[in-house]
């Protein structure tokens, strides 16, 4: 049994719970039965079958990746479904740990914003304000200079409009960040937790990298590949098109790894946690370029979109024609972000509560934690959620 005699495409996928015993024809029972394909499911699965468990990976879409997932489009250009995935981390144990399962190509990731008319780096640096404001500052002593007259004191940072003012002041504020945060949140940024912005730096040099990590690179042969060989393990089987609720009873199995939103676990029970969505529009032009970066970001109202991707600057795929993807922020559609305000995290931690107390059963990854987290971080807790479930669960008897 290998990836592909085991992958169940949806519609097939109700054969099991009609006729159990006549498909699968064997293994209807697993060790662990884990919800999700993203980076969490794979993590724990690949982890787990890894040490000889027995694992049924069910996904209601019907493909593995979860929101990295990337594909071919018509024109031959990989592309990623769900808006632009960059892979970035310090954490060498993280990198070791997927370069298992892929090449790399090396890609630092830039941004520019399209503000007053122009195009400009985002995270602000110096080249940003020489822009902006005409002005032929040479050193950081003298961009600090021109941020400090420019910031205000705010004696306590908490949402994500304090951490911009404090930094920048009004005008750059203004002009980068709270146009754009009202579009991709619905909300003010003084309405968002200090972390949401916190994630773009503010910078005095000229390093126009939109990350500061130690290692940043793009899977070689892109995500659903790397995910392919993650899952490609004998002792994992597949069900894609299949939501949890379906197959929960058809297939046996000792333990549960979920991955999805952690509310819709518990029914919904304490009401609803936001999330932010989007729609994704992807295009293919018949020209070689569209734009000078993978990225640009429209912090305008006016623009119904917060950014554009163009994803040869990521792939290096020589194409004469090229693919980009508008995102347009909504309040319906797939939960995409966990939405982090206080009043949010209150209720989660009821619903965290619930899951402490659910027995043989791990809840991981973004949705299921409800946490604003990159890829890599969401492999690192996997990594450990995994080691703390799993590993040192089964050593303690033997101790
Ligand atoms: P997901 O990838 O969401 O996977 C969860 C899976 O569970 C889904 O496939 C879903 O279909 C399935 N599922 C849920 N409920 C059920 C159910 N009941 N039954 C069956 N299946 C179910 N991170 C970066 O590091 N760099 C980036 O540049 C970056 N860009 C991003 C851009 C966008 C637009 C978004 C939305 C996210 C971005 N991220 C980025 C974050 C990254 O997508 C996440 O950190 C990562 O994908 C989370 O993995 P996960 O497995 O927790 O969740
Ligand atoms: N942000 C902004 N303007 C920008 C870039 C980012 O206001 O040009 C804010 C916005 O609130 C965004 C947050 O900073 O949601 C984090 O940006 P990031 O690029 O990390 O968002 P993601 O890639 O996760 O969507």
């Amino acid at each position: 049994r290998g990836l592909i005699d085991t992958v169940l495409m949806a519609g097939q996928a109700l054969h099991p719970i009609v006729s159990p015993t006549i498909w699968p024809p064997a293994a209807p029972k697993y060790d662990v039965m884990v919800v999700g394909a993203g980076f969490a499911g794979s993590v724990m699965a690949e982890r787990l079958a890894s040490i000889g468990k027995t694992v049924l990976v069910v996904d209601r879409r019907p493909h593995i990746a979860g929101n990295a997932y990337d594909r071919l489009d018509d024109a031959g250009l990989l592309i990623h479904q769900y808006g632009p995935h960059i892979f970035h981390t310090n954490s060498t144990e993280i990198f070791e740990y997927l370069s298992q399962f892929t090449e790399w190509r090396a890609y630092e990731h830039r941004v520019l914003a399209k503000v007053d008319g122009l195009l400009v780096p985002i995270p602000i640096n110096r080249t940003t304000i020489n822009i902006l404001y005409g002005l032929d500052l040479r050193s950081e002593a003298e961009a600090e200079a021109f941020l400090a007259s420019r910031a205000e004191p705010v004696p306590l940072i908490e949402t994500s409009e304090d951490v911009v003012i404090a930094a920048v002041g009004r005008e750059l504020y203004d002009k980068f960040f709270r146009d754009y945060t009202r579009k991709q949140w619905g909300l003010d940024p003084s309405q968002l937790d200090r972390t949401v912005t916190s994630r773009v730096p503010t910078r005095t040099n000229t390093d126009d990298r939109y990350f500061n990590d130690r290692f940043q690179a793009m899977p070689a042969e892109g995500y659903t590949k790397m995910f392919e060989r993650m899952l490609d393990h004998p002792n994992i089987d597949l069900l894609l098109g299949t939501d949890y609720a379906q197959v929960r009873s058809a297939y046996l199995h000792t333990q549960l790894v979920f991955t999805g939103p952690i509310d819709e676990y518990f029914g919904y029970r304490f009401g609803k946690l936001p999330y932010r969505s989007l729609r994704f529009e992807h295009e293919t032009i018949d020209t070689p370029w569209f734009q000078p970066v993978a990225v640009v970001n429209y912090p305008d109202l006016e623009t119904p979109y917060t950014r554009i991707t163009e994803y040869k600057h990521l792939t290096g795929q020589e194409n004469d024609r090229t693919s980009i993807t508008r995102e347009y922020p909504q309040a319906e559609g797939d939960a995409y972000y966990p939405i982090p305000r206080e009043e949010n995290q209150a209720l989660f931690k009821r619903y965290e509560a619930l899951a402490r107390s659910e027995e043989n059963v791990t809840f991981v990854g973004r949705l299921a934690t409800y946490r604003y987290y990159n890829m890599d971080q969401i492999v690192g807790q996997a990594l450990a959620s995994f080691r703390r479930t799993f590993l040192h669960a089964e050593r303690a008897p033997a101790d």
